[in-house]
């Protein structure tokens, strides 16, 4: 038996980003309290692991999980290893943001064993934090960054992001050299998505299209040089010594994230906590996004289903596409047991026009094939 991912949601954080559409939101010290109650709760319930079982992968994500006291995070991990066999290897990341960490709370996260910590940096220009609403400044995030390190982090992510509006290939340049400047083990480069309920939806949805019928709004830089930007990323994290191995992420040799890539290797992961979705198998649900749901009711668990095993199958393809390693179509029709003979034309347009390249037995993505991933996507079966 494969050993389990284990995610839990922190939904607070102390303001709400411009371009967020996350489930995260701010909240009073009683909420917080209320939610870690429930949580403890529902962790304790949860048929979590069966005898036997082991987790070698826990992350707490949000949300800022650094908002809450430590000690509320303290007392979710001890719930865990209550309720299941974590590995004494297990890799246990908590995501952070700058601006929310203290010497103590860090010092606290690592004695209850967290390994791993993610921070969300997004771009060292102060402008562009300003502009996306972050609470943090450029000097927090080495700030924070150093104070990880001295607290005893070994395993490091800084997330950042491209397509910003106004951002330059010279101001994406900065970002990306202060980022490696720091020396993390891991990083992430995510773009821009303006987000329909969002401010910046608001503010720069139909962006594109203005521009394209001559109009003067450049408030976003063009798909074709946020392409560049990324590319351009890939270029530099590589001479870093930063080997992508998905399609936005980055890490030196050993690094890279484990419990991530239960995600793309679609293995099993329970998640706990507002909104937190639960992959067993054939068998999926995702918890309650509604808070006093969640909060008062028994059954928070919505949105159950069994897939099929063709169903499997094409989300097994779909996700390890994303990984640079790629997939084995043959090994993974054996594993699914479903007929993968649909996907042989989609190979091999795909393989004629260099999207995809062989690898071995495996199909990946080409450097093209990943810059223009939609359009791989779309001719997906
Ligand atoms: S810190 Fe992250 S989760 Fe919270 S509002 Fe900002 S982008 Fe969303």
């Amino acid at each position: 038996m494969k050993n389990k991912g284990i995610y839990v949601h922190i939904p607070f954080c102390v303001r709400k980003c411009a371009y967020c559409d996350f489930l995260s939101f701010p909240a009073g010290d009683e909420l917080k309290k209320a939610y870690t109650g429930r949580l403890l709760k529902e962790i304790a319930d949860g048929s979590a692991v069966s005898e036997g079982q082991t987790v070698d992968s826990i992350f707490i994500g949000g949300g800022t999980p650094s908002v809450p006291e430590a000690a509320d995070i303290v007392r979710i991990l001890e719930q865990i290893k209550k309720s299941c066999i974590v590995t004494a290897d297990a890799e246990i990341s908590i995501e952070a943001n700058p601006g929310t960490v203290t010497e103590e709370k860090l010092a606290l996260y690592r004695e209850a064993g967290i390994n791993r910590i993610s921070f969300g940096a997004q771009s060292f220009n102060d402008d562009e934090l300003k502009l996306l609403g972050r609470i943090h400044r450029s000097g927090d995030i080495s700030e924070c960054f150093e104070a990880a390190r001295r607290a005893g982090f070994e395993n490091i992510n800084l997330d950042l992001m491209t397509g910003l509006p106004g951002q330059t290939k010279e101001v994406w340049s900065e970002t990306l050299d202060k980022a490696i400047g720091l020396s993390p083990e891991h990083i992430s480069v995510y773009s821009l998505i303006i987000e329909e309920g969002t401010a910046f939806y608001g503010r720069y949805h139909g962006a594109d299209d203005i521009r394209a019928k001559g109009g003067t709004q450049s408030l976003l830089p063009s798909e074709e040089e946020e392409r560049l930007m990324v590319v351009r990323g890939a270029e530099r994290l590589a001479e870093a010594g930063y080997a992508q191995y998905e399609i936005s992420n980055y890490a030196r040799e050993g690094y890279e994230c484990r419990h991530n890539l239960k995600y793309w290797l679609r293995e099993d992961y329970l998640g706990f906590g507002l909104g937190a979705a639960s992959c067993l198998g054939n068998f999926r649900y995702k918890n309650t996004s509604d808070m006093k749901e969640y909060l008062e009711a028994e059954d928070i668990r919505k949105d159950r289903e069994y897939l099929t095993a063709e169903e499997e199958l094409s989300e097994a393809i779909f996700l390890g596409l994303r990984l640079n390693l790629g997939v084995d179509i043959k090994e993974l029709e054996k594993e699914y047991g479903a007929d993968a003979s649909c996907y042989l034309e989609w190979t091999e347009k795909m393989l004629d026009e260099g999207l995809l390249i062989k690898k071995g037995e495996n199909i990946a993505l080409s450097g093209r094939g990943r810059d223009l991933a939609n359009y791989v996507w779309s001719g997906y079966v």
